[in-house]
């Protein structure tokens, strides 16, 4: 009999949970051919989080958790759920059902009627969410893959279902700063595509501020391209050639016209205008560096308060 493992993040999700639950619950009864695993990984929730799936993991043997030390953010919550599942397959799901549940059953048959490693999910839609959001997102997406050789789908979501062999792959990437979505383009492997609407979050808030995805995004796009600092080397290029350009003409000038002094004002705004321009492309080179600096450091990706799997196997 295959097993599936579902791999839930879960932070602030005491509201929805219950909800999550009874879906899941359908899922099992109509899948009565495979065997489930559910790992919840609480990932430092401060209200109840832990308390309801620890009352849920005390009725059902099908559910484990993982506890973490504090909030490592999303993406290191589901590398500690992959790592701990065991199941031939392996799903990753949010806990406010956005991702529906029972899609599981579609994706599960893909799988073992087709050749495909992974069956993954992207909305078609971006309804109930703010215009400018999508608008900047659609922006992101059409920037990091022209910059990027790894394809980062627009309006993928985390929510897929994948074979071992494609599990084990993401967790050979040990990287500090995750990536998910360019994570799961970069190991490869055949994905097929379900498209669905976007379905609003059952109950509770969504985490991500405006910022937070700025930053989400910035992120992306420093740890799967390097054309920023491509980017900037050629802005320097291009200075380059206009200043000399520049050089030859004043000379010019002053040798045919006499040496009239004027061009204050211009030359002031050159002056900000190219110290501007030298930050920012050290700003950019300090966003690599920074990030190399954190993963030179070997940090555990994230750390295990209590579970109750046994983690010494
Ligand atoms: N999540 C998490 N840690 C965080 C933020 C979010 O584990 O620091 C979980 C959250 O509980 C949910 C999933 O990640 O199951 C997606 O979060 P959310 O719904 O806030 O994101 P959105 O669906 O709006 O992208
Ligand atoms: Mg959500």
């Amino acid at each position: 009999m295959d097993k599936i493992s579902i791999v839930v993040p879960c932070y602030h999700e005491e509201k929805s949970l219950p909800f999550f639950y009874k879906e899941i619950s359908n899922v099992y009864n109509k899948m009565s051919n495979v065997e489930f695993e559910i790992i919840y990984v609480n990932d430092g929730s401060t209200d109840g989080t832990l308390g309801v799936i620890k009352d849920y993991a005390s009725i059902d043997k099908r559910i484990k958790y993982i506890s973490l030390s504090r909030n490592f953010g999303k993406e290191s919550a589901l590398y500690a759920g992959l790592e701990n599942s065991t199941g031939d397959y392996v799903a990753v799901m949010d806990a406010d059902l956005q991702d529906p549940p029972e899609l599981l059953e579609q994706m599960y048959n893909v799988l073992i009627e087709k050749d495909y490693d992974c069956v993954a999910t992207r909305r078609v839609d971006r309804k109930g969410e703010p215009p400018i959001r999508s608008f900047f997102a659609r922006c992101f997406y059409r920037i990091i893959n022209k910059i990027s050789n790894t394809d980062i789908v627009d309006g993928a979501r985390d929510f897929r279902l994948m074979k071992r062999s494609m599990v084990d792959a993401i967790l050979q990437m040990k990287e500090y700063n995750r990536f998910s979505k360019g994570i799961f383009g970069w190991v490869g492997f055949n994905t097929k595509w379900l498209d669905y609407e976007n379905v609003e979050r059952v109950a509770g808030e969504t985490k991500w501020s405006f910022w937070n995805l700025f930053k989400y995004s910035i992120e992306g796009i420093v740890a799967f391209s390097t054309m920023p600092l491509l980017i900037s080397s050629f802005v320097g290029l291009l200075f380059f050639i206009i200043s000399l350009t520049m050089i030859c003409f004043i000379i010019l000038r002053t040798i045919i016209l006499g040496d009239p002094v004027a061009g204050w004002p211009s030359l002031v705004c050159i002056i900000f205008f190219v110290g501007g321009i030298q930050l920012f492309c050290t700003g950019i080179l300090g966003q690599y560096l920074a990030k190399t600096y954190i993963e030179t450091k070997n940090r555990p990706i994230y750390i295990i308060k209590e579970s109750n799997i046994d983690l010494n196997k």
